[in-house]
């Protein structure tokens, strides 16, 4: 199946900098490039249940205040253990909370890219 190529989507370069914690790098081909934290990354993961969690906090959060707002669960920063490519259009990474369902498409990484340029891009609000 023929993908028409988007230049602003198409890595030329991907790190992941699983070892030091320091998250994911890649340079696209149309020069630009992007950083993402992996607790960022853990927050945004496109996963099915993460998608679920998400809307379900978003349900609680105007009802009732949840409990774990009060005790806070003690959690580790997330962290990579490993990344994988799968194919050449996506990376899979394993968090270090054992989840590993979460596949980033570099259509979708290259969308949620943190910095002010992309944002305004990608995910204004204009039509
Ligand atoms: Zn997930
Ligand atoms: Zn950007």
């Amino acid at each position: 199946m023929p993908i028409p190529i988007d230049q602003r989507k198409k890595p030329t370069a991907v790190k992941v900098h699983v070892k030091t914690g320091a998250g994911v790098d890649i340079t696209w081909a149309d020069g630009h490039e992007s950083h993402f934290d992996f607790p960022y990354l853990r927050d945004n993961c496109p996963c099915a249940t993460c998608n679920d969690e998400r809307g379900k906090k978003q349900t609680f959060a105007g009802s009732n205040p949840a409990p774990s707002a009060v005790l806070p669960m003690f959690k580790p920063k997330p962290r990579a253990q490993s990344a994988t490519q799968v194919g050449n259009y996506a990376i899979q990474i394993n968090f270090n909370d054992g989840h590993s369902t979460g596949i980033f498409s570099y259509d979708y990484l290259r969308s949620m890219c943190p910095c002010a340029d992309c944002a305004r891009e990608f995910r204004s609000a204009t039509t």
